[in-house]
């Protein structure tokens, strides 16, 4: 067996997760659609000992990611597992942009008493290492969704902590092609595997990686008892997505990067933020909510969606979201996806036009 550290990501992307080499195995982890084995084995039933389907995007991701992954059912089944771990009144500290049911789910804890809350500003560096020194979980989404903020996640990730703390970084936009926060100290990365990870907006998937075995076991538990687990053609269909992961993002991450410089350069456009890495690209559109409406009424080829990480281009407005009123009413959040970026821009500039 080829080992992860032999290899570069693409290879392993498109090596891992494929089972036994034996005469006559399949080359594709099999569908195993099962939720019951015969006993006598470590397998007796799936909720508790996984499907071979879903161990197979557990190695793949897990490779990428440098640590030992577990699947859930979906991004928030993934995060809530985590935010299971915690004692009642542990201290959270969570960004001040993040994916909504995150912020969610987090404020629904904290108004059961479950444990506090502290938002911190994602580009203040300072006051994540002050809050991180008493905090049970840091929790950190970098870009941010959907202001693109970055943080410094080096320093975060090395910020002294008690040794039960947990900082968790939600890194569904980078993709661990672009960041890896394990190596830099993080004790969780998160995804939403629903997005870049599968990649075709075809299923919904999480997954939590782990730099320690102990916790990636905790989490196996949290999963066997709230049962939060994966679908298997889900998980088969996110191995196949992740094939091609790295080709996917380069194609949509060099159109991102020509999209986002010709965007500012529009006399319509009053902000671009895009990072300079990733493939979303988040603009404000001059005069606010409904010239922002009219640019998504107009997309011929981008999709008005509200999901993103597909091969197809989705853009949606943010602000229309129920409770989202932090966010510029004009703000467009544009998912790049594979198509030529020629078309994109025409396709935005004639959505664009008065
Ligand atoms: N984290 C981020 C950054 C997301 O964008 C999302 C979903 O949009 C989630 C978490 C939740 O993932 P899921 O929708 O797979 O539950």
């Amino acid at each position: 067996m080829v080992q992860r550290s032999e290899v570069n990501p693409e290879t392993w992307a498109v090596m891992a997760g494929r089972g036994a080499e034996s005469a006559g195995a399949p080359l594709n982890v099999p569908l195993v659609s099962a939720s019951n084995f015969q006993l006598g084995s470590e397998r007796s039933y799936s909720r508790d000992d996984a499907t071979p389907t879903w161990e197979a995007f557990e190695e793949l991701l897990g490779g990428l990611e440098g640590g030992e992954a577990v699947a859930f059912a979906s991004g928030m089944g993934a995060a809530a597992a985590v935010f299971d771990l915690l004692p009642v009144g542990a201290k959270v500290v969570l960004g001040d942009d993040c994916y909504q049911a995150v912020s969610g789910l987090a404020a629904a804890g904290a108004e059961r008493g479950r444990w506090r809350v502290e938002r911190v500003r994602i580009e203040d560096t300072a006051r994540w290492i002050e809050s991180a020194a008493d905090a049970d979980l840091v929790w950190l989404e970098s870009p941010s969704n959907p202001l693109l903020r970055v943080a410094d996640l080096a320093a975060i990730c090395a910020a002294p902590r008690s040794a039960d703390a947990l900082v968790v970084i939600d890194s569904t936009f980078a993709t661990p092609l672009v960041q890896r926060p394990l190596e830099l100290g993080a004790d969780l990365v998160m995804h939403s595997a629903t997005k870049y990870l599968g990649g075709h907006s075809d299923l919904l998937l999480g997954a939590v990686v782990s730099s320690a075995p102990e916790r990636a076991h905790q989490l196996r538990e949290r999963r066997t008892l709230a049962g939060a687990t994966p679908g298997v053609l889900e998980a088969f269909l996110a191995v196949r997505g992740m094939r091609t992961l790295p080709l996917r993002l380069q194609r949509a991450t060099a159109s991102a990067t020509d999209l986002a410089e010709r965007l500012a350069q529009h006399s319509a456009v009053e902000v671009v933020r895009y990072p300079g890495f990733g493939a979303v690209v988040s603009f404000d559109v001059q005069g606010g909510a409904a010239p922002a409406d009219a640019v998504c009424d107009s997309v011929r080829i981008i999709r008005h969606a509200t999901c993103l990480g597909g091969v197809e281009s989705t853009m949606e407005r943010r602000a229309g979201i129920p409770g989202q009123t932090h966010l510029p009413p004009g703000l467009l959040r544009l998912s790049v996806g594979c198509e030529h970026p020629d078309d994109l821009w025409r396709d935005l500039q004639q959505a664009l036009a008065p």
